[in-house]
């Protein structure tokens, strides 16, 4: 601008469809592909796992090769949401590069007459189309910076609905005092997963004085564990109402009251660790003497002492390389260390001996 109007003119209208029209285009071009791409990397990622986790299954059935195909598919409309926007990417950059290209041809050709009738000195002639086309670089992220907007906005979207689901249970605002009794009384108790959906307990009342032992049985489906997961308040009940030490459940924080309950379910979860990692989960704080006690009192140590590395043996993820049994009896182990108030045993003899 400051050599002539003209020149400076030329390069501003080429900035603009690099700096703005071309970022808007492959904004609006792009908005599509990256949504479905996200959704197809989520759907690719989600099966990749489920088939890893499986394999044991799919194979034992048939059925891997049927799952490669899936996974085969999935990936396939990666694949095409990742061309089209790999096509789109590569029209913005030709178009940026066009647009370099002709802005520096155009200064050129804008400054050479200017050249001949003296206006401007002959040295500027290489100076100028450079300086053009080195402005460029300002401007030519900008069209992939939109395109990649609009897949992180995708992201961002799953993200957030994530961090926005309220939670199924709240602490309290002010939380009461710890227990000074352990004893629990339940009163015509009405729980259910769902809104429309049957009544998982109906009218429960149910006493356990502090230092009782109660049995809860039932078919399959009766609500057994149903009335855990009230108890250690991964779910709210409908109606009635559940008193530990003569308080209502909901008056004690979550930690406080979680930590008053050893469970042993027909499934519990053992870490990918060693067998002493598990147990120090339940009381980071135990000695050797402490974990010893426990499986002993859960017919664990014989065989913990026939293993060559004892106590540090790794146990796999989700403790795979022990028998059901063994993972049971570390699990009895790890409830009976944390020594809580109460202890849940949730149908935990399922893969015992009778022994
Ligand atoms: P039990 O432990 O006695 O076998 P449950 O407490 O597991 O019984 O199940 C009681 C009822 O609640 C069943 O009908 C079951 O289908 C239903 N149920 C259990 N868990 C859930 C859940 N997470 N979401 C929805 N329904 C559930």
């Amino acid at each position: 601008g400051i050599f002539h109007p003209g020149l400076g003119l030329a390069l501003l209208v080429f900035l603009f469809l690099t700096g703005v029209v071309l970022p808007l285009l492959s904004h609006w071009l792009s908005k599509l592909p990256s949504i479905e791409m996200i959704q197809a990397r989520s759907d690719l990622n989600a099966e990749l796992v489920d088939t890893v986790q499986g394999m044991p299954d799919l194979l034992a059935f048939g059925q891997a090769g049927a799952q490669e195909e899936r996974l085969l598919r999935l990936g396939q409309a990666l694949n095409r949401c990742q061309e089209r926007l790999a096509i789109i990417r590569g029209l913005g950059d030709g178009l940026t590069a066009l647009f370099t290209g002709l802005a520096g041809l155009t200064v050129l050709f804008l400054a050479i007459p200017l050249v001949n009738q003296g206006a401007l000195h002959g040295v500027y002639l290489a100076l100028l189309p450079l300086t053009a086309i080195a402005s460029f670089e300002a401007v030519q992220p900008l069209s992939l910076a939109f395109q990649n907007l609009e897949a992180s906005r995708a992201a961002a979207g799953r993200l957030f609905e994530l961090i926005d689901t309220p939670a199924a249970v709240q602490d309290p605002v002010a939380p009461g005092p710890q227990p000074e009794r352990f004893d629990l009384e339940l009163n015509k108790l009405q729980f259910r997963y769902g809104e429309g959906e049957p009544w998982a307990l109906e009218q429960v009342s149910l006493k356990v004085p502090a230092g009782s032992c109660t049995a809860i049985v039932g078919p399959s489906g009766a609500g057994k564990s149903s009335l855990v997961n009230l108890l250690l308040r991964f779910w709210d009940y409908q109606a009635g109402e559940i008193q530990l030490g003569g308080r209502d459940l909901r008056e004690y924080p979550l930690e406080i009251l979680r930590g008053m309950f050893s469970v042993v379910a027909q499934n519990t979860h053992l870490f990918n660790g060693s067998i002493q990692d598990n147990l120090w989960l339940a009381d980071p704080d135990a000695s050797e003497e402490q974990l010893a006690a426990a499986c002993r009192q859960a017919r664990l140590e014989p065989f913990i002492q026939s293993l060559p590395e004892g106590y540090r043996t790794q146990i796999g993820e989700n403790g795979l390389l022990l028998s059901g049994g063994e993972r049971q009896r570390l699990a009895i182990a790890r409830a009976l260390l944390k020594n809580a108030p109460f202890l849940i045993l949730d149908e935990a003899t399922a893969n015992l001996d009778a022994l």
